[in-house]
Parts: C-alpha cells; sequence; structure tokens
C-alpha cells in the first residue's frame, strides 16, 4: 500500500492566541512522532498547495467567503466566533489545509498513491455553508468531496466522521444531497449540539452518550452505516479524521484507545476495499492531548499502510 503525508509549514503559523487547544504543538507531535517511527521512510511526502479560491467557493457562500478575503491582510489576533481565532498568517494555514485535501484527492484518483493523510489546521468539519464556526475556517472535507465530484465527476462520495463532535458544517454544505453520505459517530450532548436522527436522509448519524467506547459505536454501526453503505456504493472514501474521543483527550468524555484508532481506520479500508478500490483520502479534525493525538494518528497511519 502507498500512502501520501501531506501537510505544510503555513499551517504552523496559524496562530489562535495563549491557551487555546488548537494549537501548532498537535500538528509538531504528529510530525515528531511519525518521524521516529517505523514507518516514516514508507510515506510519500507531499507539500499542500493552496486552494485555489473557487474550490472554496463551491462550498461556502459568496458573503462568508468575501468576509474572509476582507479581513486579511491582518495585524492583531481576532475572534471570528466564539471558539474560532484568526491572526495574521491564518489565512496561509487554511488555503493549504483545503489545499491538501484537493490535492490528496487529485493523488488518490490518478492513482499515484493508495490513501493519503491531511496533517493540517485550521481543522474544518464545523465550518458551514455561511459561517466559521469550533476552530474551523473553511470545511476542508467538503472542499475535497465537492473537487472529487466536480473534477472527476464522481457521483457518490462517502464521507466517514468518527472526530467526537458532529460533523455539522459538513451536514450544512452537503445535507440532502444525494452525491454525498455521511457517516457519523460523536459524543452527544457535545459541542455543537446537533446531529440528531431525525437530520437529513442522507446522514447517518451516530450519537453516542459520554463514556462509551469502540464497543458501542461498532454496535452502532452495524445498525446505521453497513446498509446505507452498501446501497450507496461509494466511489471514494474522505475521512474526517478527529482523534477527540480519545479517552485522555480533554475536551471530550468518550474512552477510544489508540488501538481503536487502528480498527476504526480498518473498517474504513475494508469499506473502500469493497466498493471503490480502496480510495481513502483522510483528513485530521479533533484531538488535543498531543500525546494520544500523535500516538493515533501513527495507529491510523500504521493502518492505512497496511503495516498495522
Ligand atoms: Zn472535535
Amino acid at each position: 500500500m502507498t500512502t501520501a503525508y501531506i501537510t505544510h509549514p503555513d499551517c504552523l503559523f496559524h496562530d489562535t492566541g495563549p491557551g487555546h487547544p488548537e494549537n501548532a504543538g498537535r500538528l509538531k507531535a504528529i510530525q515528531s512522532r511519525l518521524e521516529s517511527s517505523e514507518i516514516w521512510p514508507l510515506l510519500v511526502k507531499s507539500k499542500a498547495p493552496q486552494a485555489p479560491w473557487p474550490a472554496i467557493s463551491a462550498v461556502h457562500d459568496a458573503a462568508y467567503v468575501s468576509k474572509i478575503q476582507s479581513m486579511f491582510p491582518l495585524r492583531q489576533t481576532k475572534a471570528i466566533d466564539g471558539d474560532t481565532v484568526v491572526s495574521e498568517f491564518s489565512l496561509e494555514a487554511a488555503l493549504r489545509a483545503a489545499g491538501a485535501c484537493i490535492h490528496a484527492v487529485d493523488l488518490v484518483m490518478s492513482h499515484a498513491v493508495d490513501n493519503a493523510f491531511c496533517a493540517v489546521r485550521p481543522p474544518g468539519h464545523h465550518a458551514t455553508v455561511a459561517q466559521a464556526m469550533g476552530f474551523c475556517m473553511f470545511n476542508n472535507v467538503a472542499v475535497a468531496a465537492q473537487h472529487a465530484i466536480d473534477a472527476y465527476r464522481l457521483e457518490r462520495v462517502l464521507i466517514i466522521d468518527f472526530d467526537v463532535h458532529h460533523g455539522n458544517g459538513t451536514e450544512s454544505i452537503f445535507g440532502n444531497d444525494p452525491r454525498v453520505l455521511m457517516c457519523g459517530s460523536f459524543q452527544s450532548p457535545l459541542y455543537p449540539y446537533s446531529g440528531g436522527l431525525q437530520g437529513p436522509a442522507n446522514m447517518k448519524n451516530c450519537p453516542l452518550p459520554p463514556g462509551a467506547g469502540l464497543h458501542e459505536l461498532r454496535a452502532q454501526i452495524q445498525t446505521h452505516w453497513l446498509d446505507a453503505i452498501d446501497h450507496f456504493k461509494p466511489q471514494l472514501v474522505l475521512v474526517s479524521a478527529g482523534f477527540d474521543a480519545h479517552i485522555n483527550d480533554p475536551l471530550a468524555n468518550l474512552r477510544f484507545t489508540t488501538e481503536d484508532y487502528g480498527w476504526l481506520t480498518e473498517f474504513v479500508m475494508r469499506v473502500a476495499d469493497a466498493y471503490c478500490d480502496g480510495k481513502i483520502v483522510s483528513t485530521l479534525e479533533g484531538g488535543y492531548d498531543p500525546n494520544a493525538l500523535a500516538d493515533s494518528v501513527l495507529a491510523h497511519m500504521e493502518a492505512l499502510l497496511g503495516a498495522a
């Protein structure tokens, strides 16, 4: 298996201010853990290009895009929502984060690699059609899905989102869009307090109570995901890979272990192998304990490589 690792130094310069859980230390922890692992020489390293503005405008509305554009250049730190802070270099980081996902889709669709992981920030899955939210500026996974639909004429893109928070932004962009099926698991109740079972038909939500772990998720996968995926027959699998359901994560109360992320990744790979030749593009969302995050990403990438 060949696996791309896509990142960019610009993602380190998105400064969210002192004490913010979504900080550059997250990417540094990931990279240093991968560099000291046996899989590092096996990864196909690639630098993220900036996403072109039309790719951003394909999933966000014009008023939001021009609001962000008019905010930069920016000299000071500025909160653009209760939790989302931007500063001087945030726009470059956000364009690299979305651009990494576009590049990953191109690498996987052209068979240059089997699958890809984007180690980027800011994360994306809370960014809605019209607003920044929950540490997210642009919805990276949605940009990737829309790019796959537009550039490769795909008709069925599956998004699996296992971040501990509901991917409300992705739901706002693709709810009731028959070209996308989203299977999401998340703690409930928890920020952003959305993602009920009565959502759009193409959103297969698995809310998990505080204290739940992989055992509970596996039961929900059987009930809520497998038939929907089989009916949908995805041509590409995207992953909103948040690692904040880890038992050590400070922002939530689920009990996933590092090994559970290996199992979850293998589950995603079984799905991709069954329907779309193993094509997977995974992008980093949350994960706020640097050690747990780095270990979990390593488990994720070992599984993507088939080296687990
Ligand atoms: Zn999260």
